[in-house]
């Protein structure tokens, strides 16, 4: 069994937790040290590391787990079937466990560009839960991703749900959601995951709106989410002309704007974070984008931070 149980945790209060990525460079790797030691100062109950699918990332991914064990916290590895063959997967599952590291994030992954499979011995994350279960017993904690507007490939929100209740039967211990800035939309989802047998804790992923590029590429590139009329009056006000992918924006107040964005963009994460936290959903799991600056302004504003 995994020596902290994070569900265990949720049945008493909700969690905080960041998500971190491994940086591609050396000057960034030596960096994240320092950004994990802020972030230990919030006492999270974990702290999350995605991982390249495919797993092009796969030392830099193990060597950020390290570094979160090294500062007396629990890591938890995302991982995913992409390109990966069934004894692969055994080989760097085994590999974690050996290292200490017993919490996953079970996903499938998205295909690579061009493609139309995993390219692996795994279909869906369904499979995945099911193989950790069968190969490793209880060994490792895990949690599994879950879509409050659907995942964008999904058939219906129906099936997308019915899905979510498979991984719960195949074994998974608790869902870590996508991005969603549509309230209603999750408070529609949480209802309708309940009715469906679904029981287990929603850990609620919250992406920090501080770029304008990064807030519409999210949203759009690869999820399909709604963004709500507050977070798009917020996008349109602060617009970088003549748009925010512009590698030379001619924007005469670029500068002002990326400033005044960022600023609105935190206001609009804490008040979201507030009404998060006001459903009583299980965690609250912050992507910190290894920015721990802005993450410590969020929190701090939030109240989260008197749990230091
Ligand atoms: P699945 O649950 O397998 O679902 C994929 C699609 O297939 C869905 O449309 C689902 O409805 C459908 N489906 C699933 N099972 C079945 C079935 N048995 N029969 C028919 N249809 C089915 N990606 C990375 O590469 N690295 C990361 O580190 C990473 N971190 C993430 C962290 C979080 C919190 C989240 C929410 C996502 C993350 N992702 C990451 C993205 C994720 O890999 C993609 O969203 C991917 O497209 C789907 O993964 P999944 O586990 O939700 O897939």
């Amino acid at each position: 069994m995994a020596a902290v149980k994070l569900t265990d945790i949720m049945k008493k209060r909700q969690l905080l937790s960041f998500e971190l990525f491994p940086p591609k460079t050396e000057k960034g790797m030596s960096n994240l040290s320092g950004t994990i030691e802020h972030l230990r100062e919030f006492h999270p109950d974990y702290i999350s590391v995605t991982y390249g699918a495919g797993g092009g990332n796969v030392g830099a991914n193990r060597e950020v787990c390290r570094m979160i064990q090294k500062a007396e916290m629990v890591p938890v590895t995302h991982f995913t079937v992409i390109r990966n063959t069934k004894e692969g997967i055994k080989e760097q599952l085994k590999a974690y466990l050996d290292e200490g590291i017993d919490h996953i994030l079970a996903l499938r992954g998205d295909f690579p560009r061009g493609e139309n499979s995993t390219g692996g011995d795994f279909k869906y994350a369904t499979d995945l839960v099911r193989f950790i279960r069968n190969e490793f017993g209880d060994r490792f904690e895990i949690a599994v991703a879950g879509s409050p507007e659907g995942h964008i490939a999904c058939r219906s929100l129906e099936a997308d749900i019915a899905v979510l209740r498979q991984k719960q039967d195949n074994g998974a211990d608790y869902i870590m959601t996508q991005l969603c800035w549509n309230m209603e939309q999750f408070k529609y989802w949480l209802d309708a995951i309940r009715k469906a047998g679904i029981t287990m804790p929603v850990d609620v992923g919250i992406m920090p709106v501080l770029d304008q590029a990064a807030t519409i590429n999210m949203a759009l590139s690869r999820n399909g989410c709604v963004m709500e009329r507050e977070l798009s009056r917020i996008i349109s006000k602060y617009w970088i002309f003549p748009n925010p992918f512009d590698k030379e924006p001619f924007d005469d107040a670029l500068e002002q704007k990326k400033a005044d964005f960022k600023k609105a963009g935190m206001e609009y994460t804490i008040r979201q974070i507030d009404k998060y936290r006001s459903l009583g959903v299980d965690g609250i799991h912050l992507y910190a984008l290894n920015k721990w600056k802005d993450v410590t302004e969020i929190i701090n504003a939030c109240g989260m931070c008197t749990r230091v």
